[in-house]
């Protein structure tokens, strides 16, 4: 009795969402379209818009084309530039939770303290900062680049100055004048160093491994352009089209053939000489590891800004601080006002997997700990009724992310409708065996690719050197993989026939074993 007013005391859903950025907010678009509006999206923040609302540091844009970047059942015939600025990109995320009639499902300012799969209920106990409820499943969206990380530099908290990461930038914080060091060279370093590098007095660049920076093709879309795109929506696809078609090519020299990547080098290092002249500021700036084993940046204004008298480059990583002066693993000093970090997010130790508590008890982080991996990058064995959006394995090192959410969510639509077939309480848990192969086959593809034999280490790789995070094929490979949920894969979960002795207490690890799995 006590057990059923507890029950009737949470709100229940078909589906939680948690996170409202792109992966998020297509997802509830997805559901809705299924026919599904019994879904809630919890955010944490009070806007939508995921990396896109945090990410509003000086030049913040994004280098894949907008009208690749985005969702196919909303273009945008009214993208201003080839590469749009993060507030147009953010104004588009709030345009379609909007016109998608999102906003009625999404809770603001509801933080997941912790989601745990209650194997006698078959649903997931989901509590948040504003109070608990329960789903039938959790779609977690929360991105791979959504909870920023600072080293653990000894000494910073001895720092009198100003502090800050890259995606929590303090507007209030005037840098007019100010000796500022810049820690890191990965996609926001290389954008936020030439948006403020004539404001400052003295810009230091702490550079722990140079990047390849190809010419970044930007320009305004014209007014005729976007006349033609609003008159002839076909024309918006057609773009769109072409954009997609030069990538997916592109990706078989990453995957199949580096050593083809040599004549990329070529531009991009004629990129670095036609703005730097100085041989020795060259020599700390040529990689010397094959491109597109990190992520290939894109910039017109990076190389010029190195190559003014206010700017330093330290060709070594940020070791220690003493008080206001920063120190290099080199030895070289510099003394700053204020330290901008642009040294990446949690991406293969995401907070959240410590937040999700399986069948078993355990936590998908404890689950993940040899690695992460799940099936068709979205079921984890042991954790029924779970899908990660963006989960292992599905990004993407030249094409637009939006289109392997968009083939998630594909897999998301067809899962739900396995669950109405199957109909009554029910769950499915991916089989340990079909995540074992599946992570076996994308591995196995993985040696070739120039992330595994490009010579570097990136955040692709976890603290193993396994990449668990990128997508070894094409777009279209992802897509046919995740056409339809192939229920062979999975174990069908019922709840066990009740048993009155049973009932009152809680569940056991043996009481959960004893739930009826049923052959698919
Ligand atoms: P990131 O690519 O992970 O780069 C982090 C940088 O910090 C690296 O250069 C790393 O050096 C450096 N670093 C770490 N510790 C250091 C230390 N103690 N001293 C000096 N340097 C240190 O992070 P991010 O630039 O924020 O980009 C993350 C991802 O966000 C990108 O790969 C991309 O997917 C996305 N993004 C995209 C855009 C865009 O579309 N234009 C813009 C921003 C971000 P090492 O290389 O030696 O590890």
């Amino acid at each position: 009795m006590a057990e059923q007013e507890a029950e009737q005391e949470h709100e229940h859903v078909r589906v939680a969402v948690i996170g409202s950025g792109f992966g998020g907010l297509g997802a509830a678009v997805r559901l809705r379209r299924e026919g599904i509006t019994d879904f809630v999206v919890l955010e944490r923040a009070s806007a939508v818009g995921g990396t896109w609302r945090d990410n509003s540091y000086p030049g913040c844009a994004c280098d894949v084309p907008s009208h690749l970047y985005s969702f196919s059942f909303a273009p945008n015939p009214d993208w201003p530039r080839t590469f749009s600025g993060q507030e147009k990109i953010h104004d588009y995320l709030e345009h379609v939770a909007d016109v998608f009639r999102i906003r009625p499902h999404i809770r603001f300012d509801s933080e997941v303290k912790q989601a745990r799969w209650d194997a006698e209920k078959l649903w997931w106990v989901v509590e948040t900062t504003r109070g608990t409820l329960t789903a039938d499943v959790v779609v977690s969206a929360t991105g791979p680049l959504s909870d920023p990380k600072v080293p653990d530099i000894p000494g910073l908290d001895t720092f009198e100055g100003k502090v800050f990461h890259s995606a929590r930038w303090d507007h209030d914080y005037d840098l007019r004048g100010k000796r500022v060091a810049v820690i890191g060279t990965g996609a926001s370093a290389i954008q936020i160093v030439p948006a403020v590098q004539k404001q400052v007095g003295r810009l230091t660049l702490f550079q722990r491994t140079p990047p390849w920076v190809m010419p970044r093709a930007d320009r305004n879309i014209t007014r005729a352009e976007r006349w033609l795109h609003r008159q002839l929506p076909f024309t918006t696809q057609a773009r769109r089209g072409i954009l997609w078609g030069i990538r997916e090519l592109q990706v078989q020299a990453f995957t199949k053939r580096p050593e083809e990547l040599g004549l990329v080098e070529r531009i991009a290092r004629a990129n670095m000489h036609r703005a730097v002249k100085d041989p020795a500021l060259r020599a700390k700036l040529t990689p010397d590891y094959r491109i597109g084993c990190k992520r290939i940046l894109l910039s017109n204004t990076y190389y010029p800004a190195l190559a003014q008298p206010n700017v330093d480059v330290v060709a070594s990583g940020l070791k220690e601080v003493r008080g206001n002066t920063l120190v290099a693993a080199d030895g070289s000093e510099a003394e700053v006002d204020a330290i901008v970090f642009g040294t990446g997010f949690h991406v293969t130790d995401m907070p959240i997997a410590d937040r999700i508590v399986g069948a078993d008890g355990d936590t998908l982080m404890q689950s993940w700990k040899n690695g992460m991996k799940a099936l068709r990058g979205a079921t984890a064995a042991g954790f029924p009724n779970f899908m990660t959006v963006i989960g292992p394995n599905t990004g993407l090192g030249n094409s637009s992310m939006i289109l392997m959410i968009e083939s998630q969510l594909n897999y998301l639509a067809d899962y739900m409708r396995q669950l109405h077939v199957l109909g009554g309480r029910v769950a499915l848990t991916p089989r340990e065996s079909a995540v074992t192969g599946w992570n076996n086959r994308v591995q196995d593809r993985m040696k070739r690719t120039v992330w595994n034999t490009g010579g570097c280490d990136s955040w692709y790789l976890d603290a193993n050197g396994v990449n668990t995070t990128v997508w070894p094929g094409t777009t279209t490979e992802f897509r046919q993989a995740t056409r339809h949920v192939d229920v062979g894969e999975y174990e069908v979960v019922r709840p066990a026939p009740a048993a009155p002795a049973a009932k009152k207490s809680a569940p056991t690890k043996t009481a959960r074993t004893k739930k009826k799995v049923e052959a698919a």
